[in-house]
């Protein structure tokens, strides 16, 4: 239970500030999360690493000398959106491209490589290497789909030193990926986690029972099981991990990690017993890490994590970090950076001219996002609701967030004169920044789809609004990866699409085709109740969406049936 607070909803924000202002010499704030307050030198490879919120001393706590360049930080338990990602980037780097490192998650994969693309597309090296290390989450033949947990640390750790050392952005992308093929964790959870403000924990277990293989938000993992003594809970975790030693590896980095709320005298008993084993096993344990690393808010659990080490490996595994959560040895003295990070937040908007009626058409594209805006925010805490039963229950405040700023920056856009196409790309931007959440990537990155489709130089015709539907489908597919059935908003986004392009086909007038085809999303988004979610946040505890809608493909039925009763 989070107890200090002033609003939980800005739990993050207060926190990052008082964050911020207790260490001025290390981290200096820019938007969306910390840059080092310390001088780098010019060409040197920025690592940024990042997530959502809750995990402390993960990520913010990992920016300085000998490690991360910058942290992205994201809402509680939420992917941080692509703008964020990408100013954090912007202001950390220093002509030698950039790494982003994070753990394997679906809305932080989505944001983060819409970053890297912004980043390569104004010429600025950018690569990625997701931290793969649960061995719970998917077999060792598939390392790379496995999530992300306390083997970020040790990732992230080479990656800063090998920056630090001066390799070059490919270089630094060959250890780590190195790094992370050879981490492996194993994880185990007594007593689920509250959000700031909830007054139930997200999940739950009965006492006296671990979950086995549990993930950092309380993804369910193997099994069940009861509580064992010490010894044998060692056994449990390190025999597994053991399993995948690779061929010749006898030196081996060690992270014991508590959750959060597990005391560090638990984890010492648990250390003693999972060192003795791995001296059985006559492997040498080199700068082992026994505390609270990737906590995951107030859950009480552990891991062990292994790094198998490689001359090459532990010499920078051993390499001096100097940062607010994590040191290690000495760090040569750093100057403090003489300027400001660049802010990137404030971008000049440039708007390509336009004709009159693409202008008459912007400013019916306002009048309708503000109809949409006003729909979800009475509509808000319902959406909540819905995406509380399997989900974070974000999923209102995600909708409204987006909308608010999509209508903002429409506003400002067919203000200052932008065509309809210009006007519903930064609507969309504007939406994909500040919600942030897979919805917020999704809706933002799809309207910018859909705006392709239309143009400044004539107001949009009926076939140009059923291409730009297409297009955000085409999108949304791609991008986010899910299927029909999966439980998601595409369950109401396909058939939105068919029956706008039969209706269409028929003659139908756009307004009437819109309705029709509206009608028939509401129908199939309230038909994804009895589905089993099988991809995004929802599938980890999938059984307690049964029952329900899926919430973002309500809100999407719900916005499209606004559009089509305020189509002129
Ligand atoms: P988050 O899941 O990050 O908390 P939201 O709660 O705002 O974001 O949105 C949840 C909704 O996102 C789900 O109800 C589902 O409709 C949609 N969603 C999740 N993953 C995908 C995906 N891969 N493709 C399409 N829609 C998705
Ligand atoms: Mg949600």
């Amino acid at each position: 239970m989070t107890k200090i607070h002033n609003n939980p909803t800005q739990f993050i924000e207060e926190a990052m500030k008082g964050f911020g202002r207790l260490h001025p010499d290390l981290v200096r704030s820019v938007y969306g999360g910390f840059v080092r307050a310390t001088d780098t030198p010019a060409g040197k490879v920025a690592v940024i690493v990042g997530g959502g919120s809750g995990h402390y001393p993960a990520f913010a706590g990992w920016v300085g000398p000998g490690l991360a360049d910058g942290a992205v930080v994201g809402n509680v338990f939420s992917s941080p959106s692509a703008q964020q990602a990408y100013s954090v980037a912007k202001a950390a780097e220093r002509g030698g491209g950039v790494l982003f490192s994070y753990g394997n998650y679906a809305g932080d994969v989505l944001n983060f490589d819409l970053a890297e693309a912004r980043l390569r597309e104004e010429g600025i090296p950018a690569r990625t290497v997701l931290v793969t290390d649960d061995v719970m989450s998917a077999p060792a033949a598939s390392h790379h789909k496995r999530r992300g947990v306390a083997g970020d640390l040790v990732v992230f750790k080479i990656a800063g030193a090998a920056a630090e050392a001066g390799y070059d952005l490919d270089a630094v992308v060959d250890v780590v990926e190195r790094a992370n093929d050879r981490t492996v964790s194993f994880g185990v959870a007594f007593a689920g986690c509250t959000l700031p403000g909830a007054a139930e924990p997200l999940f739950m277990l009965p006492a006296g029972v671990m979950g086995v293989g549990m993930g950092v938000h309380g993804e369910p993992g193997v099994s069940e099981q009861p509580v064992v003594p010490s010894g044998q809970l060692a056994s449990l975790l390190v025999d597994r991990l053991l399993e995948e030693r690779p061929d010749g590896a006898n030196r081996v980095a060690v992270v014991i990690n508590g959750l959060g709320g597990t005391k560090y005298e638990e984890l010492f008993v648990l250390w003693n017993d999972v060192a003795q084993i791995l001296d059985q096993h006559d492997l040498t344990i080199v700068a082992p890490e026994v505390g609270e690393l990737i906590t995951s808010l107030d859950m009480a659990g552990c891991s062990v994590t292994l790094l198998w080490l490689d001359d090459e490996l532990e010499k920078l595994w051993l390499a001096p970090a100097h940062t607010a959560g994590f040191r290690r040895g000495e760090t040569a003295p750093v100057a403090r950076r003489a300027i400001g990070p660049k802010d990137v937040e404030q971008q000049l908007a440039i708007y390509p001219p336009a004709t009159p009626d693409s202008q008459a058409a912007a400013a019916n594209l306002v009048a309708i996002l503000e109809a949409v805006r006003q729909q979800l925010t009475s509509c808000e805490e319902e959406l909540g609701k819905l995406d509380s039963f399997a989900g974070d229950g974000d999923h209102g405040r995600q909708m409204t967030t987006g909308i608010t700023a999509a209508c903002a920056a429409a506003q400002s856009a067919a203000k200052a004169g932008a065509g309809v196409a210009t006007t519903l790309a930064a609507a969309g931007d504007a939406w994909a920044d500040k919600a942030g959440g897979t919805s917020g990537a999704l809706w933002g990155t799809g309207l910018r789809a859909a705006s392709s489709r239309l143009s400044d130089d004539a107001g949009p015709t009926s076939a140009a609004a059923l291409s730009a539907v297409l297009a955000a489908r085409e999108h949304v597919l791609s991008f986010g990866r899910a299927q029909r059935g999966d439980k998601t908003l595409l369950d109401a986004l396909l058939p939105f699409a068919e029956v706008l392009d039969t209706q269409l086909a028929d003659g139908a007038p756009l307004s009437v085709a819109w309705t029709t085809a509206a009608t028939e999303a509401e129908r199939e988004a309230q038909a994804t109740a009895p589905l089993f979610p099988r991809i995004g946040r929802a599938r980890v505890i999938a059984q307690r969406s049964v029952g329900h809608p899926d919430p973002g493909a309500v809100s999407l039925a719900l916005v499209m049936r606004t559009v089509g009763e305020n189509l002129r």
